[in-house]
């Protein structure tokens, strides 16, 4: 009862597809080399911005690999992670860094830096849930998916 309650009044600070579906949600433990892909993100992130004290907790992340019911704008099927009104996202990052991310393949490809991104700015008392307010974060997050990339992850 008191999770239902925090998810459904929580910030949602998502990004991604606005489609209807009807599935579950099902989530995974860390995935391999998880710990190294935030330790990446980590340092990419210190080099931009400021983070000290925001990430010693890595987030707590959620993987789902479930496929979006409706096919993205490209015409293809991505898996996703779905709300509660079985809409599909790249990822979500709830209040208290509660980060779900949709499987795709590889760290760089998936929603992780973006939606770490999300958390650090929460922390910092800065959240952008709509990626309006913080251009240079932004960047930041697709310079380091290249570094995720260029790590094979
Ligand atoms: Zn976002």
């Amino acid at each position: 009862m008191m999770r239902l309650l925090g998810v459904a009044l929580a910030l949602l600070a998502g990004c991604g597809g606005e489609v209807v579906a009807d599935a579950t949600n099902p989530a995974m433990a860390a995935r391999p080399d998880q710990a190294r892909a935030f330790e990446i993100v980590k340092a990419s992130f210190a080099r931009g911005m400021r983070t000290e004290g925001l990430l010693e907790d890595a987030p707590s992340v959620r993987w789902s690999e479930t496929v979006c019911p409706a096919p993205a704008a490209d015409g293809s099927y991505k898996t996703a992670v779905l709300d509660a009104q079985g809409r599909c996202f790249s990822g979500l990052t709830y209040e208290g860094c509660d980060i779900r991310i949709a499987w795709r393949g590889t760290y760089s490809a998936s929603a992780f830096s973006h939606e770490i991104m999300h958390c650090l700015l929460d922390r910092a008392g800065t959240p952008d849930p709509d990626h309006t307010l913080d251009p240079a974060a932004w960047a930041l997050v697709a310079e380091t998916d290249g570094a995720l990339a260029r790590s094979g992850l």
